[in-house]
């Protein structure tokens, strides 16, 4: 680490202790830095990576609800609105038990470099609850929805804060927040993206993340010739980002032979087809089942359940020409990634946000194989959210193979942009540094025109 990245980091921890996975993805961007601010004092002198560090304005408020039985719960909500210097602040909402303020400022910060490397002019913010909505009723999922909206309407709106979904925050819940927004603010706005067809959503929303993966990691393999013809790929996770993922890697050509949710993995070295991942879906999204009862479906397939105390993810373990990490942040580390690596593995595209831990990284890095970082690989959801806002904004909708194109070319600026930055500055072929370098130069420049604000 060098001494001024090091000097930032440990302002960073002081300042905002307990909070690891923030503390981790700053040292990330942090490191890749270093190059462009000793080419550009200009940032340095302005501070603006210290500005973009310090959330704009964080939320923190109570969300009490009453269950089935009668009993008042009472949970914590977020909104953390870390930059808008090139756009409205735009980013996920997450409901999941291990919510915390660190982790939806590791999402923030993340958002802010993502959003700009769509080429849309979307600031970055990220929000939600240690709500878990595993177990709830659909009631009691609407009476949650409800009361968090209740507080932040008044936070947000379509030209100020446009939340979406994230784990745990499908179309069910975006439907009761928006329902409980219109009906507070008394308009019927864009104010939250990943919305229902019939009233605002955009034509492939929710297939956007998953399929901007894909579409991500064939820009990558078009760098050495390769098509997804015939590949092997390891995908994790089980819910919106895995399951499109898998549809658009089925449709390349390419055999999905794994799944996964937090009880364990699947593994079914025969694929996961079209009519297995219909019923996968099924499972998930209409019976909210555990993935676990794949293999009692489906004889080609055998379950593992995880274990946290187990020093690897066994799913990494299976020989396979791509992985798609799609569950969760910090779900590959340095062991995993040599055992991908052992397993064939030579592209990774990160469905999800910062899945591999720093070691991994540096391994995917030394080793040279084709990694993606989630900034750049998973950019796809929110780029068709822009699309979604875009639409709204011109009481329009798009087709499907409108929307598409647009993806498939934005996917496509996004990648070449990762690796012209990489290259320009001194590391050619790093997408890491490059999705980095590219995201924060655009947000940059916005801060510096706009003064010190
Ligand atoms: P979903 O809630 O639809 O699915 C999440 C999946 O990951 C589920 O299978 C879940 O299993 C699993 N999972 C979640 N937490 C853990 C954990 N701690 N350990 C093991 N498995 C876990 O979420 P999404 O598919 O929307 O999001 C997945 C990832 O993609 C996240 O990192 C998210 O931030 C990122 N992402 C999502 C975008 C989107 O548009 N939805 C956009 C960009 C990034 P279980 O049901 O057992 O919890």
């Amino acid at each position: 680490m060098t001494d001024s990245v090091q000097a930032l980091m440990s302002e960073v921890k002081a300042k905002n202790p307990s909070e690891p996975e923030f503390h981790q993805a700053v040292e990330e961007v942090a490191e890749s830095l270093v190059v462009v601010l000793d080419r550009h004092p200009e940032y340095r002198s302005a501070k603006v990576l210290e500005r973009i560090i310090e959330p704009e304005r964080v939320v923190m408020f109570r969300v009490p609800w009453v269950d089935d039985r009668g009993d008042i719960q009472i949970n914590r909500g977020f909104r953390i609105e870390m930059n808008s210097a090139i756009g409205p602040y735009k980013g996920g909402l997450r409901f999941h038990p291990s919510v915390n303020l660190g982790i939806l400022k590791f999402l923030a910060f993340e958002q802010v470099f993502k959003n700009s490397l769509t080429t849309l002019p979307m600031g970055g913010g990220k929000g939600g609850s240690d709500f878990d909505p595993k177990g709830k009723s659909d009631n009691e999922v609407m009476r949650f929805c409800q009361s968090f909206m209740t507080e932040l309407f008044r936070h947000i709106g379509p030209n100020t804060d446009i939340p979406a979904g994230d784990i745990g925050v499908g179309g069910r819940e975006i439907g009761f927040l928006f329902g409980q927004y219109k009906r507070i603010a008394n308009e019927f706005t864009g104010v939250l993206t990943g919305k229902g067809i019939q009233w605002g959503g955009s034509r492939i929303r929710s297939e956007a993340t998953g399929y901007g993966a894909v579409y991500f990691a064939a820009n990558m393999l078009e760098t050495r010739g390769e098509t997804f013809d015939g590949k092997t790929c390891l995908v994790s996770g089980s819910g919106n980002v895995a399951q499109f993922a898998t549809e658009k890697l089925n449709e390349l050509g390419a055999k999905v032979v794994t799944l996964s949710d937090s009880g364990g993995h699947i593994y079914d070295p025969e694929g996961i087809d079209s009519k297995k991942l219909r019923w996968v879906m099924e499972l998930k999204n209409k019976r909210r089942g555990r993935i676990k009862e794949y293999a009692d479906a489906f004889s080609s397939a055998t379950f593992t359940p995880s274990d946290p105390a187990d020093e690897s993810n066994e799913l990494w373990s299976h020989k396979a020409d791509c992985a798609f990490p799609c569950a969760t942040e910090n779900e590959i580390n340095g062991q995993d990634a040599e055992n991908l690596l052992n397993g064939s593995v030579y592209v990774i595209s990160e469905g999800a946000n910062m899945p591999s831990m720093p070691d991994a990284v540096e391994l995917f890095i030394d080793k040279k194989v084709l990694f993606g970082p989630g900034k750049a690989a998973n950019a796809g959801g929110v780029a068709v959210s822009g699309l979604e806002m875009a639409q709204n904004s011109m009481r329009y909708s798009w087709t499907r193979e409108e929307v598409d194109t647009r993806l498939k070319m934005i996917m496509k600026d996004i990648h070449t942009a990762t690796v012209e930055a990489a290259e320009r500055f001194g590391t050619k072929g790093n997408y890491v540094n490059g999705a980095n370098i590219a995201g924060f130069l655009k947000v940059a420049d916005a801060m510096l025109d706009q003064g010190a604000v």
